[in-house]
C-alpha cells in the first residue's frame, strides 16, 4: 500500500497537531502506547486519548486493546505523504537561502496547509528528488512513472 492506493485524499484533511501524531506513531513503528505518545508530544493524556479516538474514527488508526494504537493502511499511506510533503517543502526552502535546520522548522509550522496537488507539482518540477534535508524521499506511483519516462527519453 502506498499513497497511490488512496487517490481521493487532498492532504488538507488533518490539523497540524494531528499531523504530528501520525508522524510520531510512524517513527515509533508498530503499536504505540498512549502514554508514550502523550509524553513524546508533550500533550496531556486526556487530550491525547481524545485526539487518538478522532484519528481512529476517521480511519487512520486502529486501537489495540491494552497496548495502544497503530496505523491502518490508510494511516500508513497518509503518513508517507506527510513525510514527503515535509521533505519536499524543506528541500525547496534550502534552495532559497535557509539552512537545513531552519528549513525543517519553518516548514513544520505551515506544512499542514499545503495540498497534495501542490506537492505533486513541486515534486515534479524539482525532478522528484530522492533525498531531502532530513531523510530519504519516497514518491507516489505517479512520480515514479514520470521518472521512468524521463529516463527512457534520455537514452
Ligand atoms: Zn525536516
Ligand atoms: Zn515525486
Amino acid at each position: 500500500m502506498n499513497e497511490q492506493s488512496y487517490p481521493e485524499f487532498t492532504g488538507l484533511e488533518l490539523s497540524p497537531r494531528k499531523v504530528d501524531y501520525l508522524k510520531f506513531i510512524l517513527e515509533k513503528g508498530g503499536t504505540v502506547k498512549t502514554t508514550e505518545i502523550s509524553s513524546g508530544l508533550q500533550v496531556d493524556p486526556s487530550t491525547t486519548t481524545k485526539t487518538l479516538n478522532e484519528l481512529a474514527s476517521a480511519g487512520y488508526l486502529n486501537h489495540v486493546p491494552y497496548r495502544g494504537v497503530n496505523l491502518t493502511e490508510l494511516g500508513k499511506a497518509y503518513t508517507q505523504f506527510l513525510i514527503r510533503r515535509h521533505r519536499i517543502l524543506s528541500l525547496l526552502l534550502t534552495h532559497y537561502g535557509l539552512s537545513s535546520e531552519e528549513a525543517c522548522s519553518e516548514v513544520s509550522r505551515f506544512e499542514a496547509f499545503v495540498s497534495r496537488d501542490a506537492i505533486n507539482k513541486i515534486c515534479s518540477s524539482m525532478g522528484h528528488p530522492m533525498f531531502g534535508v532530513c531523510g530519504k524521499i519516497s514518491h507516489e506511483n505517479v512520480c515514479m512513472k514520470e521518472i521512468a519516462i524521463e529516463h527512457l527519453t534520455k537514452y
